[in-house]
């Protein structure tokens, strides 16, 4: 019997491979394509992209002329539209990065980057300044991002995988990914249909594979037949935890300390959710397996964190919310790593397409990762 056939596999329905779907199907190149994303879950976005901030960052941090600088300041534009079109919840509150005086230079140097990024919009506050915006707020100085926003992560997942399907895209959820062979034309899929009470294999041939596994990455890259197993990264985890705090937000916008030193995170910042929830996260700790408990005694040490900007912070008011695991491709100690999409028609297998470390920015980025796919695609 002939195999059922795709032109576009997309492996993982995060908001990776919902956005790939979506940008894919409106491109003129794959607009009446047969296109699938397979996802091993019940639902989308039920990991890295469901366990974040919510912010929908600037592109203050990244490296010049790096995928994540670039791509995050078109993604941020492009989601800002995005919700707009569409309906998704979003709102622009700004953020500050505070620093003390000893570290004016650093916070100088953070302004600079985020120039030579095309992030042109923030501005130098003092104390006083800063004073007037966040009374709450103790620091030296502060930069402010006008750009930098929340949004309702599972309204814009849901409106992609909408969207997509209006363009005909199928989505095959409790779907594994087993195996991809390569064949003459294409590859071969190798799935396992799953559900509480049935197991069963499914075998689809498609045209160019996407894999957008997420955590997964590595793993799904090492099953797939020319894949090259000798160039697949490695995925550190790197864990953060949030806790909520249980008491008005005392700020209006969001705020942030200076990044963490050794470039795993941003630092325990202040978030707000589109509730008004204000939770407070997360930190950086490598881990060696997945596990979303948080540590309620981590309380003292992020309440130590926190006071450092906002003196006023009782413990007793912040609780255990949830975590998120980081895929980066830096292991403890390196410098941050880049994004890595990855099209291996020079390495012979021509329709293979990884994508690796899709870590911070990416859920801002995601609109421009899927166009970066589509271009390498087409
Ligand atoms: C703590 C934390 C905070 C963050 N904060 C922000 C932020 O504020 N702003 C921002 O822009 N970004 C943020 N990010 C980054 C952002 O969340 C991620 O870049 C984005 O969600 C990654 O999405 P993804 O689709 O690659 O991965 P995922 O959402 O994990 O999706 C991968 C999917 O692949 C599926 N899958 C895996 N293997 C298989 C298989 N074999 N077969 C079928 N399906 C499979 C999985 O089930 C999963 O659904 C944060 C990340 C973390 C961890």
């Amino acid at each position: 019997m002939a195999l059922d056939r795709f032109d576009v596999c997309i492996a993982g329905a995060g908001v990776i491979g919902l956005a790939v779907a979506l940008q894919l199907s409106n491109s003129r190149r794959f607009r009446n394509k047969a296109i699938v994303v397979v996802e091993r879950e019940a639902g989308f976005g039920q990991h890295i992209s469901s366990r974040n901030s919510e912010v929908i960052h600037a592109g203050i941090y990244y490296a010049a002329d790096s995928l994540k600088a670039r791509l995050c300041v078109r993604g941020k534009r492009l989601l800002y539209e995005h919700c707009q079109r569409h309906g998704v919840g979003c709102r622009q509150l700004g953020k500050l990065i505070v620093a003390e005086k000893s570290a004016m230079d650093e916070l100088e140097a953070l302004l600079l980057r985020a120039l030579g990024n095309g992030v042109d919009d923030l501005q130098w506050l003092d104390r006083r300044q800063l004073q007037q915006r966040e009374a709450a707020v103790e620091a030296s100085y502060a930069l402010l991002s006008p750009s930098t926003g929340i949004i309702d992560s599972h309204a814009y997942m849901q409106s992609l995988l909408y969207l997509a399907q209006n363009n005909g895209v199928e989505f095959a959820p409790y779907t594994e990914i087993e195996a991809v062979t390569r064949a003459s034309q294409g590859f071969i899929v190798d799935t396992r249909i799953k559900d509480a009470n049935n197991s069963e294999a499914y075998q689809f041939g498609c045209e160019s594979f996407v894999n957008c596994a997420g955590l997964d990455a590595g793993s799904l890259a090492a099953k797939i037949e020319g894949g090259k197993p000798q160039g697949i990264p490695k995925i550190h985890l790197c864990k953060g935890d949030y806790f909520s705090y249980s008491a008005a937000s005392p700020f209006e916008c969001l705020v942030y300390p200076m990044p963490e030193k050794n470039a795993q995170g941003l630092g325990i910042h202040s978030t707000l959710d589109m509730a008004g929830q204000l939770r407070f996260g997360p930190d950086s700790e490598y881990v060696g397996e997945r596990n979303y408990d948080v540590n309620p005694l981590k309380r003292e040490s992020f309440a130590a964190a926190i006071a450092t900007y906002f003196p006023a912070i009782s413990a007793e008011k912040l609780h255990p919310a949830y975590s998120g695991i980081r895929p980066k491709l830096a292991a403890s100690g390196e410098p941050a790593a880049d994004f890595i999409i990855k099209n291996y028609e020079e390495e012979g297998a021509p329709g293979l397409l990884q994508l690796f470390g899709i870590e911070s920015p990416g859920l801002t980025a995601s609109l421009a990762i899927a166009d970066e796919v589509v271009q390498l695609l087409s």
